[in-house]
């Protein structure tokens, strides 16, 4: 039996098979080719190898999990002989002298945008399917080994770090924990974790490798550790607690539907951050009367092509339909830093954090940025909609965003395409530039969503990533909370809201204070709503002893 230490970021306990997840997008390095005809043959057998895998992996699962799982391996083999797929690649690699590899990528990605962009569910769902094969077909042109198939049994998904797209595609259904080599409370990976109700642990260091492949280990999410090898007593004690900690989650579920009404009478809102559509349906069902934050850039990751103005338009649409009456605030683009999209060519830089992200992306890309707004706009008569935008600094950055959006509303309006009249936009308070100036910026806006994880890095100058310096990262740092009262206070005097929805909103230390500074909503993960209402139900904000740094 052997204990790693790490940092818990997400609550619970697993006990469970390890199943360790390799990075999976498979590199395409050859662009063109002089010789189609030599191409073509490539092709051909990459398409017979990944045709024989397919049929052996059909095979083995139909052994171990039955037909119905078995099933998708016969579908991708009937997709990978797809004539209209096969024939769009050929095409590539004759007219336009393309790499096999490359042909596959390029049709891999119009297939699936035309797949995701269907009304049939159904159909949309093949959109994943044919990232598969071409992954897969890649692979085989790479000469590359065949990637794990996709687990079909419960199992906790071990990797040297998830990235956000990936820990986005885990199947819900099946995932029992998450334990990372590397990571920090507040990488996106985690914060997802949280969001789906797991129990995670990162920053484990190297023993997190492809060699616990298949053991069975325990996650302890609150104490941030796992253990291997565990012997009969420990099994026994972490069954228990298992099981206890099940019993406390029903008992907090009562809190899920009430409302969150201080002793003393002052009512908020409790609102969930979600990361897609399943996210807001949990969400709703925990007991969430909106959706503070929905992260739109999770649209734009783990593909190669943007997603197009009809693809976002039927998610936003679904979002806001899942989520009515209660509000969705729809975040606008916020790539960069630790959110990577390979649908962008981004440059490298030396500091991504400091970088060209976020607002700035969409200010120097109108393209990309209308193509979203227009979606947003169109979708906006299917619900309550309101949207922000993320890493503000400045006046100048709010008017040019919002101008842009007026533009394309006008322009939607003279096609005669509906757009609601009841839109709400606003901005995230993330940056110390924001929090200082937000007695400005609440003029051309009206709500302000305080986000604690940036805005944390940013004051203290702690990279949110970094876990050798968790200690200093706290949004109860006093300077935090002074920017936390600005921003609550001016948009107060402006007579508009203030909302929170990074995750200092469900830190118990910090629900007392906020409520008492007169934050108007909190967006937390779906999970810690029952536990926030609870608590907020049972704060008398008279009573609240404000830090002594704000009571000045
Ligand atoms: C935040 O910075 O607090 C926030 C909610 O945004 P993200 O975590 O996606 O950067
Ligand atoms: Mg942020």
């Amino acid at each position: 039996m052997k204990t790693l230490r790490g940092i818990g970021t997400s609550d619970g306990y697993a006990i469970g098979t390890v199943r360790f997840l390799k990075p999976h997008t498979a590199k395409v390095e050859r662009r063109t080719a002089s010789d189609s005809a030599q191409e073509l043959a490539l092709l051909r057998d990459a398409v017979r190898q990944a045709k024989e895998e397919l049929d052996a992996l059909f095979q083995e699962a139909l052994e171990k999990v039955g037909e119905k799982a078995a099933e998708i391996f016969s579908v991708h083999g009937m997709l990978l002989e797809d004539p209209d797929y096969t024939e769009s690649i050929e095409n590539y690699i004759t007219a336009e002298a393309m790499s096999a590899q490359a042909a596959v990528e390029q049709t891999g990605a119009e297939f699936a945008e035309m797949f995701a962009s269907m009304e049939d569910v159904f159909m949309r769902e093949r959109a994943a399917d044919i990232k598969d094969i071409s992954q897969r077909l890649i692979r085989k042109l790479n000469g590359e080994e065949a990637a794990p198939a996709a687990p079909t049994q419960p199992y906790i998904a071990a990797a040297e770090d998830l990235t956000p797209s990936q820990t986005v595609s885990l199947d819900k259904a099946l995932i029992q924990a998450i334990v990372t080599e590397k990571g920090s409370e507040f990488s996106h990976s985690a914060i997802l974790a949280r969001i789906m109700g797991i129990p995670a642990v990162a920053a484990l260091g190297g023993e997190i490798g492809e060699g616990l492949d298949g053991a069975v280990i325990i996650v302890d999410g609150a104490a941030g550790q796992v253990i291997l090898d565990p012997d009969e007593a420990t099994l026994q004690t972490y069954q228990e607690k298992l099981a206890a900690f099940r019993q406390e989650r029903e008992e907090l579920e009562r809190y899920a539907k009430q409302a969150p009404v201080t002793r003393d009478g002052r009512a908020v809102e409790v609102c969930a951050n979600a990361a897609d559509v399943d996210d807001a349906r949990k969400a709703v069902q925990n007991g969430a009367m909106g959706i503070g934050l929905f992260r739109s850039e999770f649209l734009y990751m783990d593909r190669a092509q943007l997603p197009s103005e009809e693809e976002q338009f039927q998610t936003y649409k679904a979002i806001l339909e899942a989520t009515k009456p209660g509000k969705v605030v729809v975040r606008t683009l916020d790539i960069g830093a630790d959110k990577h999209t390979d649908c962008l060519d981004l440059p490298r830089e030396e500091n991504p954090a400091l970088g060209y992200r976020a607002i700035r992306i969409c200010l120097s890309r109108p393209e990309l940025f209308r193509t979203q707004l227009r979606a947003l706009l169109r979708a906006s008569v299917y619900g309550e909609l309101a949207v922000m935008f993320p890493m503000i600094i400045s006046e100048s950055e709010v008017i040019q965003a919002r101008a842009i959006a007026d533009e394309e509303k006008a322009r939607l309006t003279a096609e005669g395409i509906p757009v609601a009249e009841n839109i709400e936009w606003g901005i995230m308070i993330e940056t110390p530039a924001s929090a200082i100036m937000s007695d400005r910026l609440a003029r051309h806006v009206d709500f302000f969503s305080i986000g604690t994880n940036d805005l944390t890095q940013y004051t203290l100058a702690c990279d949110r990533m970094n876990a050798q310096i968790g200690q200093l990262y706290d949004a109860m740092d006093p300077a935090v909370l002074r920017f936390i009262r600005m921003a609550i206070d001016n948009a107060h005097k402006a007579g508009i809201w203030a909302g929170m929805c990074g995750e200092a909103a469900a830190d118990a230390r910090l629900i007392p204070i906020l409520l008492k500074l007169g934050l108007d909503e909190f967006s937390v993960a779906s999970g810690s709503i029952p536990r926030l209402k609870k608590q907020i139900i049972e704060t008398n904000t008279a009573e609240v002893m404000l830090p002594e740094e704000l009571r000045a």
